[in-house]
């Protein structure tokens, strides 16, 4: 998929333009809730830094793309969750909608396999 130059909705809400219900907050990524849950619990961690998807992703994100799973499993345990499940969508046939690399966080229900 090619590069998306106008700003996303995600940018937007860490710029403050848009508001959200935001979670958490750091120096290099927001957590917020999903506006359309897929479960009881449904987290978005998104990077600050605008990488469109986990396709664009380089060498050098390496450590931010670690510390957003770090994050994910902080969020879980802060949240006291046991079973839960990490989503990164790729692309429209994968179910992407917006082009600026987020980690779903789903919990609170069974989960079925394989996914949708
Ligand atoms: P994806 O389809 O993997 O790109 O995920 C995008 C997610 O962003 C979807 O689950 C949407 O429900 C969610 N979303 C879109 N706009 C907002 C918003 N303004 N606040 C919170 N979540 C949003």
């Amino acid at each position: 998929m090619p590069p998306v130059e106008e700003k996303t909705i995600f940018e937007k809400i860490i710029n403050g333009e848009v508001p959200a219900d935001i979670i958490f907050e750091n120096d290099i990524a927001v957590i917020i809730r999903d506006i359309n849950p897929q479960a009881p619990i449904h987290a978005l961690i998104i990077p600050k830094k605008r990488i469109d998807r986990i396709e664009a992703a380089q060498n050098g994100d390496a450590e931010l793309l670690g510390k957003l799973l770090i994050m994910a499993k902080d969020f879980a345990k802060s949240h006291n969750l046991t079973g839960f499940r990490l989503v990164i969508n790729n692309g429209q046939q994968a179910g992407e909608t917006v082009p600026h690399l987020h980690i779903h966080l789903l919990s609170g229900r069974p989960m079925a396999w394989p996914p949708g």
